[in-house]
């Protein structure tokens, strides 16, 4: 109820926009974008006061591309990412929980001194599991998850950003729950706005959490190679292995660790496939389990896609805002 969408309307924008109550005879429309307002409108059937003056054609993309109405991630497909070791995701778990998914939960209890913070910036590498954060925080919310990368509003949706946002905010509107997850917000500052940034949150830095999400610890690697062999049924490789190839991924992220996973679990194919049996006539069942061999193959291939320079940067950033600096 007391929601502010971050775009001030400054009227003359609006008028110039297809105004337009969606009703049941306009023949201009699709067949796909009448679906999907009539999927919005109320049990009146009418579409709701704050989606009559947007483009159908923007509400319709908010639907398909940006909703996703069952992120399926859960805190426990999530490895403990964030410093320090033990205590990190606990931390951001903590800051996640009482920050954004009991006041979505709660609002009735998250009022006064309870108010949420304003917001909660996740940072870090890519490929470190901010945006699995978001799903998660999302799907224990049992919310509507929006997913929109700022870099698009300056990429695809030039000169439209302004009235695409203003879209997903009345789709998400009408869809609370929600949770809108901005990706790369850092795209939409110049060099100077960052500076600037850096000094806002220097005043304001009790009402804005930051947390560092950082991936690259022993155990988070060995979680994330047990955890998607197991899903398949083919890990098998003894602790003393499985510690080798953590070893030898000093500076993979999750996601390049997910993309060594599925390299060497290609091994055991490609050498039952050696033996002259063809793909159709391929028994799973003989087919060997995941080696160690197969990671030390497949890490000539997946190189860490974070460099040591760029990490620096992070941590710089997270000693001067994170949650825990
Ligand atoms: P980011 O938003 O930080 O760039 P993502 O959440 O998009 O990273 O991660 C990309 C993929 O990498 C995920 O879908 C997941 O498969 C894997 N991944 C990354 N980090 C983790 C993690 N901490 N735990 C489990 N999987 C991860």
């Amino acid at each position: 109820g007391n929601f502010v969408p971050p775009i001030r309307n400054n009227g003359g924008s609006t008028s110039n926009m297809t105004s337009r109550v969606i009703g049941k005879n306009d023949d201009s429309m699709g067949d796909s974008t009448r679906k999907c307002l009539e999927m919005l409108c109320g049990p009146d059937g009418e579409l709701p006061e704050k989606l009559r003056n947007l483009e159908p054609r923007l509400i319709e993309h908010v639907s398909n591309e940006i909703m996703d109405k069952d992120p399926n991630v859960r805190w426990d497909d999530i490895a403990n990412s964030c410093q320090p070791a033990i205590a990190g995701l606990e931390h951001a778990k903590k800051c996640v929980t009482e920050m954004v998914i009991w006041p979505l939960l709660r609002p009735d209890i998250f009022r006064g001194c309870r108010s949420p913070g304003r917001g909660l910036l996740l940072f870090g590498p890519p490929g470190t599991g901010k945006t699995m954060i978001g799903k998660a925080i999302a799907g224990e919310a049992k919310a509507t998850f929006f997913y929109i990368s700022a870099s698009s509003l300056t990429s695809k949706w030039i000169g439209e950003g302004e009235k695409l946002v203003r879209a997903l905010f009345g789709v998400a509107c009408c869809r609370q729950p929600a949770v809108i997850f901005v990706d790369e917000i850092d795209s939409l500052l110049s060099q100077e706005q960052q500076t600037d940034l850096k000094n806002w949150m220097k005043q304001h830095g009790g009402d804005l959490q930051n947390v560092y999400i950082f991936p690259f610890l022993h155990q988070a690697r060995a979680w994330i190679i047990r955890n998607l062999l197991e899903k398949d049924g083919l890990f098998k490789l003894s602790e003393e292995e499985t510690n080798i190839v953590c070893k030898l991924t000093e500076g993979y992220s999750g996601s390049d660790m997910k993309n060594l996973v599925k390299d060497a679990s290609m091994g055991p194919l490609r050498e039952a496939l050696q033996q002259g049996v063809g793909i159709t006539k391929l028994n799973k069942e003989d087919m060997r389990p995941v080696m160690l061999k197969d990671f030390e193959t497949a890490l000539q291939e997946v190189r860490p896609s974070v460099s040591s320079s760029e990490l620096g940067t992070y941590e710089e950033w997270n000693r001067q805002f994170g949650s825990l600096a």
